[in-house]
Parts: structure tokens; C-alpha cells; sequence
């Protein structure tokens, strides 16, 4: 699944990683500066109208002492009270009626009347801000003091030039650390990323080394991360079952080179024999007949693993159409008849029922006469064997039984492998290439269906077909 896209395109997945840690990275820090400066401006500000409001009361109580001392001589009380403010950065003034009666500073500060006139009508603890003053604005606070009819205005003042001046050394430490600690996060990122995907550089190194000739080996990573681990193991174990299908085919192959040399080897001699010097018509007709039968057992041997080789590879489409299977099983047994009657052996068929069923009854033929085969095939004389049809409305099932030679419990799990032959010798004398049931056991599944075997030893075996309906 391809990850989010960067709006370009950037192949490498290392550089994909840094950019994405940069990127946020840089959200981070620049949300972070924003918030720093943020509360640090509010905070001087804060600051700022503190002291503003708390200059403003003393200066008015101040003034309002030396008022009753100097029995209402305000010049002189306005000048006292602006005396304490003369060391400090705030400027404190007194004005009446529209007049700075004392301020305590002499720099020109522009219209402080006015200023004391706004900043008083805002409220008793109020602070006022004055945008347009002086350089960098300034904040205001004023107080009434004096008796009623004969008011002052008693206003602090500060000029923000200060704040500014901090505030601006916050913003350039900001603009001179915000390259730096991109660069320092672009770096750690790219790092990160080199390490992190350090394992998976070491994974294509490996897997690289393995090839259909060492598919034997695995990927060894070591103390690598969890979610890699995973992906090691994964792969792992699609080698574990490449290894094994490898394993399955080469032993198909020589199974097969090994089965194919017989009859030809046979067929070569019988005509070299035949070929040595000049025989009788009758001695001719033996050597064609007997290249004859071990063509014929070569062609039934090629067909056979035609049909598996495609079955492997999923190239043998269903032909599904409707019939009564208690009807293919009657001609089946029809057909094995002549070869049970000619070894001596009692053939049963029991189809009660009418049973229809929708399958490929070729395929299915196949399948039943494989199995009735065998069972004539592996039961000696006198013996019986018997096929029944147990229809139900979810399945059908058919039961091939004898009271042949049985299989042996180590050899019962392994008959339905390819050329795999419980008595080599025996069988292989009586025709069979050992994939019969690896056929029968192909059809079965290629029906949604199942092949069960239960034997005895001496006493015989039971071959059970469930296919679903
Ligand atoms: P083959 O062509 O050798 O019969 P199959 O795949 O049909 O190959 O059977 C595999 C082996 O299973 C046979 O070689 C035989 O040893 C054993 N086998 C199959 N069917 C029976 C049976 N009905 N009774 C006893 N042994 C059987």
C-alpha cells in the first residue's frame, strides 16, 4: 500500500522518513515559538500595567498627604508627588484642569493632559494602551485625588520602548535558533531513519545470497526491531514453503525420469533383441506386442502426469453438468466386472437410490474406477469387493471396500503421495505407477471433497469419496 505522498515525489524511503520528521519537526518549533513569545509579551505587558496601577495610588496618595499639609497647595503637592517616580522608567504626572500642574520627567511626552483625560475616563483600575505613542506605544493608568470640585488627575505612564526592545531579542534568538535546529533535527532525522532501516538494508544483502539452489537458508536478523522480526519471520517462512514445493517438484521429476526409463529401457531391448539377426513373423509379433503393452503403460504413465502437472498449475477447468451418480457408478462397476470375474474376485455394486449430482463425471469416472482398480488389483483370489452409494440431501458418499491385502498403518498416510507405492515390487508387477490416488485424491478436493481411508492389514481397506452437493 503506498504511503501519504509528499507534494514531490521522493523515492528514496530514508528521505521520505527525514523530510517527514522534519516537517514536523518544524510545525513543532514554530508552534512553540509562537507560544513562548505569546506568553512572554503578555506576561511583560502584565507586568507592566502592575506596577502602572500601583504607581498611579501611591502618587495620588501622595498627593492627597501633602495636600492636608500644605493646606490645599496643589502645584506643591503635585511636585511632591511626582518627586518618588523620578528614578523609575514610569512617568508620573499631575494635571488639572486640562494642565500638567507637575510631571516628572521634562522630555517632551506629547500631550499628557489628554493622555490623564482618556486613561481616567476608562476606570479606576484600568489601564489604557496608547498605540500611537511615542515609538513603541505606551500603557496609562490615572487616579483622582483631591477634594471634590478642586479633582487632579494623577496619571502613570510608561513607554513600551523597553518591552520591545526585549521582545525583539526573543524574536531574533528565535529566527537565528529555528535554522540551527532544523539543520540539527534534519540531521538526527536522517540518522534515525539510516538506522532504523539499517536492518532491512542487511535483510536484501542476505535474501540476495539465496537462490533455487540455496533455498535452505533463512534471513538472520538478530536483535533488529519487533515489526522487523516480523517481516524476517514472514519471509522465513515463505522459504520454508518455496524450499518445500522445491523439494515436492524435484522429487516429481526424478520420480517421473525414474518411471519413464523402465518401459522405454524395456521397449529398447525387446527391439534391439528383435533387431540382432532375422526371426520368424511370430517371434516379430511377440517383440511389437510386448512394446505394445509397455507403450501403452508409457502413454497411461505421460497422460497421468499431464494431468497432475496441469492440476498443479490450476489449468483443468470443471466441466460441471447434472447426472444421476448411482448411474455412473453402475457402469463403473460394469467396466471393472471383466477384470474382477478374471482374477476370481465378487463385485458388488450398491446403488439404491436415485442419486443426481452436479460434478465433472469424467473426472469422476475417474476417480471410481482408480479406486475399484485398485481394489480388484490388491485383493487375491475368492475375495470381495464392494461399492456403495450413500446418498443424503448435503453430500454424497461412496464406499469402496475389499477384503484384499490391506495397507499397513505407516504406509495409510502416505499412499495419496505422488509414485509412492506401499509394495514397490508388487505393484509395480501388477501395472500401477503410484498415482492413482494422488489423482483420486485431486478430484476429490477439486469437488470441495474428501478421500478417507480406513485399513486393515490381511483383512482389507475401505476407501470413503464425501463430495458436498
Ligand atoms: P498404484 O498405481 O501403485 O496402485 P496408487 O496411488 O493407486 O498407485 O496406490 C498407491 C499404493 O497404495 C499402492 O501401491 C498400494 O500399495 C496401495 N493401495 C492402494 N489401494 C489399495 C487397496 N485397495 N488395497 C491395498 N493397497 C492399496
Amino acid at each position: 500500500m503506498p504511503g501519504p505522498q509528499l507534494p514531490m515525489t521522493i523515492r528514496s524511503f530514508r528521505l521520505r522518513l527525514t523530510a517527514w520528521y522534519l516537517l514536523l519537526f518544524s510545525l513543532l518549533f514554530v508552534a512553540f515559538s509562537v507560544f513562548l513569545y505569546g506568553a512572554l509579551s503578555n506576561g511583560l505587558r502584565e507586568r507592566v500595567d502592575e506596577t502602572l496601577r500601583s504607581e498611579a495610588g501611591t502618587a495620588a496618595g501622595m498627593y492627597e498627604d501633602e495636600l492636608s499639609e500644605t493646606n490645599g497647595d496643589r502645584p506643591a503637592s503635585a511636585a511632591e508627588a511626582v518627586a518618588g517616580a523620578r528614578f523609575t522608567g514610569t512617568v508620573v504626572a499631575v494635571v488639572a484642569e486640562g494642565r500638567v500642574l507637575a510631571a516628572s520627567t521634562r522630555a517632551p511626552l506629547g500631550d499628557l493632559a489628554a493622555v490623564a483625560a482618556r486613561a481616567a475616563g476608562a476606570g479606576a483600575d484600568a489601564v489604557t494602551a496608547f498605540p500611537q505613542y511615542g515609538k513603541h506605544g505606551a500603557r496609562a493608568a490615572a487616579r483622582r485625588a483631591g477634594q471634590p470640585g478642586r479633582q487632579v488627575l494623577v496619571l502613570a505612564l510608561a513607554p513600551l520602548d523597553s518591552i520591545a526592545s526585549e521582545l525583539s531579542a526573543v524574536r531574533r534568538a528565535l529566527f537565528v535558533a529555528l535554522p540551527l535546529m532544523l539543520g540539527l533535527a534534519g540531521l538526527g532525522g536522517f540518522l534515525l531513519a539510516t538506522r532504523g532501516l539499517a536492518p532491512l538494508a542487511w535483510m536484501a544483502r542476505q535474501s540476495h545470497q539465496i537462490g533455487a539452489g540455496s533455498l535452505h537458508k533463512r534471513l538472520e536478523i538478530g536483535g533488529a526491531a519487533e515489526e522487523l522480526q516480523v517481516l524476517a519471520a514472514s519471509f522465513n517462512a515463505l522459504l520454508a514453503r518455496l524450499d518445500q514445493s522445491f523439494e515436492t517438484m524435484r522429487r516429481f521429476v526424478a520420480d517421473a525420469s525414474h518411471e519413464l526409463r523402465t518401459p522405454l529401457a524395456v521397449i529398447r531391448g525387446e527391439a534391439d533383441v528383435a533387431l540382432t539377426r532375422p526371426r520368424g513373423a511370430e517371434e516379430y509379433r511377440e517383440s511389437l506386442s510386448v512394446i505394445l503393452d509397455e507403450s501403452r503403460r508409457l502413454s497411461r504413465l505421460v497422460d497421468d502426469l499431464l494431468n497432475l502437472a496441469r492440476a498443479d498449475a490450476g489449468h483443468v477447468p470443471l466441466v460441471l453438468r447434472e447426472f444421476y451418480f448411482n448411474d455412473l457408478l453402475a457402469e463403473c462397476c460394469r467396466s471393472a466386472q471383466p477384470a474382477a470375474a478374471a482374477r476370481g474376485i465378487e463385485l458388488a455394486c450398491l446403488a439404491p437410490a436415485d442419486a443426481p449430482f452436479r460434478g465433472d463425471e469424467d473426472l469422476l469416472r475417474r476417480l471410481l474406477m482408480n479406486l475399484l482398480d485398485n481394489a480388484i488389483r490388491y485383493t487375491p483370489q475368492g475375495g470381495h469387493v464392494s461399492a456403495a452409494l450413500e446418498p443424503s440431501p448435503e453430500r454424497i458418499q461412496v464406499r469402496i471396500s475389499d477384503t484384499g491385502t490391506g495397507i499397513a498403518p505407516q504406509d495409510a498416510a502416505r499412499v495419496f503421495e505422488r509414485f509412492y507405492r506401499a509394495d514397490r515390487a508388487r505393484s509395480r508387477q501388477d501395472g500401477g505407477f503410484g498415482l492413482g490416488l494422488s489423482i483420486v485424491q485431486w478430484i476429490a478436493e477439486a469437488h470441495r471433497g474428501t478421500v478417507e481411508l480406513s485399513s486393515q492389514p490381511g483383512v482389507g481397506s475401505v476407501f470413503t469419496v464425501t463430495l458436498p452437493i
